[in-house]
Order: C-alpha cells, then structure tokens, then sequence
C-alpha cells in the first residue's frame, strides 16, 4: 500500500468522518486485521446491519424451534444459527429437549437427506442476503427435478438497498443524533447485484459509497476513497476483479424466478417495507411458514443490539458488553454469529 495513503488515514485531522461497513465479513475483517487502531482518531468505523443472524427475529427462531419440535419434521441449519436467542430458548436448548435439528455445509445436502428419508420433512433454515439467495433457487429447482416434496425453506431471506436507505433516512441528515459520512459497500452482496444498485442512495443523500475486498490492503484503500469522497453523492467500485455494475445476471434470473420481495422485520428496526425476498405462490408448497414472523421480544431489556445494528452506539457502549454478555453468554444475536459487531469486538480485544 501507498505509504503517503496509509500516512493520510493515520494523520487525518478534518472533521470527524464515520463510516459504516455494512457486511458482517468487512466487519470481522477489520476487527481481524486490526485497522481501527491504524486510522486516525477522526476516521470512525461503525458497524451496520450486514451480518444476517444478527438481524434475524425471535419469531424466526421460535419458528425454527417449533417445526424441529414437530414429528417427523428436521430442522437443516448452519452451526451459527443454534446459540441465538429466541424469545423463550435458542436451537441449542430446544435440541437438549429432543427438537430435531441436523447441520450442513451446503443447503444442497438437504437433497441427500430428503431422498433418504422420504417419510420425514427436511426444513432449511434460509437465512441471508442477495448472497445466499441464487443458493435456495437452485436447491428448489434441484427438489422439482427431483420430485422431492419433502424438502423446505423457512426463510429469512433479505435484500440490502432498504435496510441501508432506511439507516440513512436516520443518519444522513444534518439533525441526526447519529452520522453516517459514507458507506463500505458490501462485497460479496454486490458481486450478485452489481455496484450500481447503490447509485439511487448515493444520489438520494450525498453520500458516498466504496465497494470493497476483504484484504486488509483493500479495505484501507476504500477507506481512503470514503474519505476523499466525503460529501459526494457517488459510488466507488474498488473491487472490480469480482463486482462489476452489473453484478451476476444469472444468479439474478435464478432468484427472480423463485423469489419476490415482500415486507420484511429486522431485530431491533422493525418492519421495512420489500426488503425481504419470500417464495413465489407457484412454489409456496416448499415453503415452511416464512411469511408473518414478526415478534422480536427482546429477553434482557438492557441488550443495545437493536442501536448496534444501525450504528448509533458501539458494541463497548452497551452495558452488558463484556460482563453479562460474553462470546460463552451471548445476551443478544451480535454477540453469537462470528460476523457480529459485538462478538468481533470481543475476540479482537
Ligand atoms: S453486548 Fe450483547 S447485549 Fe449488548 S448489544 Fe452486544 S449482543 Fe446485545
């Protein structure tokens, strides 16, 4: 990297800048690499509503919970999903009551699994973004290849352009109690979409966005662009050997063949109008009951997750950090995914 870069980030001393990487993989990266020590005091990085389980529900989760309890019925799930809290108990302790709940690497296992027990109902637990999304499509269409009917989605599936423009309508004004100055675009979800589909925002509030890598080096380089672009309404693509403007016009037409947007809850913010992706009618037969799971109980009132997830305080700034709420006691969801701001704060300590 540019030793006159890295000195201007180390240096800087304008008006304090915040910027927020919305992708819960920059978020682990830069704690990783250790890049808030390495900026100026000035330069502030916050974390957003980028890493997919955080923001899940508890209805979800006592969704998930409800159908493991049901006979015949298994619940596929990565191993981040098991610790989150629902509103009475997580994955993990309804599985010490006998929930029936099985891991996977891939959601395409599920193919192995159905065609094995013909008798049971496998539900995926689809949680994830624009990333993930072309995954379930391809899983579906796989199960009508098949002729498989006992193979499920219950999704939380979400898109990224309204969760953002609703954390700027909050934090890009001049009377906001919180600021956002610019946004680390995130990588893997515009891989999928293309760079453009942040032009609207940019344009909307004059802010800028970066389209970022995960390299230590491309990270503080898309920092430096966040802050020569400080005030402009532009998008930066810093990653064009994977994101182009377009983004991936295959994965699209996989998920817009499955899937359409439908209003969506997030922990903490509540309902936002199309930001969530849901079965088309024509396929709701694999759908597990995604639709409606709106509840979000929150068990510890002292839990700040819901101001984690849109950058207004800092994981160290909620009272339960680090005493009652740790990596092996997890109060809220940010603190049990690998990809939350609370946990990569915890372990990079
Ligand atoms: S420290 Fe724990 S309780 Fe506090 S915001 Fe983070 S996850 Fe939620």
């Amino acid at each position: 990297m540019d030793e006159k870069v890295l000195e201007l980030l180390k240096t800087y001393d304008g008006p304090e800048l915040r910027f927020m990487e919305v992708c819960g993989t920059h978020t682990g990266e830069i704690s990783r690499c250790g890049i808030r020590r390495i900026l100026s005091p000035k330069i502030r990085l916050i974390s957003g509503p980028g890493c997919p389980v955080c923001v899940t529900v508890t209805a979800y989760i006592d969704r998930c919970i409800e159908l493991a309890m049901t006979a015949g019925t298994t619940l596929v799930t990565f191993g981040d999903m098991m610790r989150v809290p629902g509103s009475k108990m997580s994955l993990r302790q309804a599985q010490s009551q006998g929930a029936s709940v099985t891991f996977v690497y891939s959601p395409m296992d599920m193919i192995a699994l159905a065609k094995a027990k013909p008798e049971e109902t496998f539900v995926f637990a689809a949680v994830g973004f624009e990333t993930t999304t072309p995954v379930y499509s391809v899983l579906i269409r796989e199960a009508l290849d098949q002729g498989l009917k006992n193979v499920k989605l219950l999704t939380s599936l979400k898109v990224m352009p309204p969760v953002i423009d609703w954390v700027c309508s909050l934090a890009c004004n001049e009377k906001a109690d919180f600021r956002v100055d610019g946004f680390l675009a995130p990588g893997h979800v515009s891989v999928i979409t293309g760079s453009k589909i942040f032009e609207p925002l940019a344009e909307k509030y004059q802010v800028p966005f970066v389209v970022s890598g995960f390299e230590g080096e491309e990270l503080l380089a898309s920092i430096y662009g966040l802050v020569r672009l400080a005030g402009r309404g532009v998008v930066m693509n810093m990653y064009p050997k994977v994101v182009s403007a377009e983004g991936n016009i295959t994965a699209q037409q996989k998920v817009d063949e499955f899937f359409e947007p439908g209003d969506a809850s997030w922990r903490g913010m509540g309902s936002i109008p199309d930001s969530g992706m849901y079965l088309k009618k024509e396929y709701e037969s694999f759908d597990a009951g995604s639709k409606g799971l709106d509840e979000d109980h929150v068990a510890n009132k002292a839990c700040r997750c819901a101001d984690v997830l849109i950058g207004r305080i800092e994981s160290e700034e909620c009272p339960l950090f680090g005493t009652a709420c740790t990596v092996d006691h997890p109060q809220g969801a940010c603190m049990v995914s690998t990809e939350g701001s609370c946990y990569t704060r915890w372990t990079s300590r």
